[in-house]
């Protein structure tokens, strides 16, 4: 039996076009199709969709994560697994909060896109979609990941690091799953079978603030982004999860607290962790409350997040998810 495949086409640089005036934007799903004759040589039965309107993933917007999902949800059991085609800027995020979204999932979703469009001749378009579309017609990673450049990625550990060369992605803190080369080599993960059926949490609590940390940084500035209507804080700290000790940056997350907000600490470093403790400028810090992220990427903190604060009103049940492992995104 054939395997199947469903492409879903969001946009990105993969299928853009130039303007007169020499910006890229994007194009629609036939153009990129009828520059890969490719396509039609696969021993797979290939089917494709687009999003309703195809966008450079800058424009991302959660409401896209959610027709995606649904997406996935409507086309499920009737697909051996599916290819998404996503501009490379956003990818990790909207790979990252696709992973938490689809519970269950025993089917593998792969994002991809370029860093060159279709129609110019050096682009790396053909490979990553090509390889993308074997690698979810293998079924050997049942999960969310990203293709690119000969590496797959566990989606929720992926991070865009480069804007120019075609190695745009890494996964710092995570083996990579495969290598393509000659074959596809697959690294070994036991995945749990279950057989619980999908299920698509569709709701996303957007109220997430991101603070990166740097010198300068100052209480007028942290006062007027945290306002009302911000549920959960990420804060970017330094190396090791280290934070100013100044009394009025530590009590205005303290107050923070109080008031219900969750208030998370992650690296702005790519390798490495949290530790709270290791040096005295982030020892307070588990005092007040404030909850190590540990290794989580940026992308995998906010999308948890927001996946997370749709789903439980109870701030506790929150802070002990964002401390556990869902799918992957967090070392033991
Ligand atoms: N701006 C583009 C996008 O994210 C970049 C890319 O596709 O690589 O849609």
């Amino acid at each position: 039996m054939k395997k199947s495949i469903l492409l879903i086409y969001t946009g990105g640089t993969i299928g853009m076009i130039r303007t007169k005036n020499g910006s890229l934007i994007p194009f629609n799903f036939d153009n990129l199709k009828n520059q890969i004759p490719e396509l039609e040589k696969f021993d797979v039965k290939l089917d494709h969709q687009s999003i309703k309107e195809p966008i450079d993933s800058s424009n991302m917007h959660p409401n896209v994560w959610i027709e995606l999902a649904q997406m996935i949800e409507d086309e499920y059991k009737k697909y051996d697994g599916f290819v998404i085609l996503h501009g490379s800027d956003t990818m990790a995020y909207t790979a990252s909060a696709l992973s938490f979204m689809l519970k269950n999932l025993q089917k593998p979703i792969v994002f991809t896109g370029s860093q060159l469009p279709i129609g110019i001749a050096r682009t790396d378009a053909k490979e990553n979609l090509i390889t993308s579309i074997e690698i979810a017609s293998q079924n050997k990673t049942p999960e969310v990941c990203i293709y690119f450049e000969y590496k797959l990625f566990r989606a929720n550990r992926a991070t865009k690091i480069n804007a120019s060369n075609f190695e745009a992605f890494a996964s710092p803190n995570f083996p990579i799953l495969a290598q393509a080369g000659v074959s596809i080599q697959y690294h070994s993960i036991n995945y749990e079978k279950t057989n619980e059926p999908l299920t698509v949490l569709k709701e996303i609590n957007s109220e997430v603030l991101l603070i990166k940390l740097h010198p300068g940084v100052n209480q007028k500035m942290m006062e007027h982004m945290i306002n009302q209507n911000v549920k959960a804080i990420v804060i970017e700290s330094y190396g090791a999860g280290n934070v100013s000790e100044e009394k009025w940056f530590l009590s205005i997350l303290e107050k923070c607290i109080e008031q219900q907000k969750l208030v998370i600490n992650i690296t702005q470093c790519l390798v490495g962790s949290v530790s709270h403790g290791m040096y005295q400028t982030s020892a307070h810090l588990d005092k007040i409350g404030v909850i190590s992220g540990s290794d989580l990427t940026t992308e995998a903190t906010i999308t948890k997040l927001m996946v997370l604060l749709a789903q439980y009103q109870n701030m506790e049940e929150v802070k002990n998810r964002m401390q556990k492992s869902l799918c992957g995104e967090l070392s033991g």
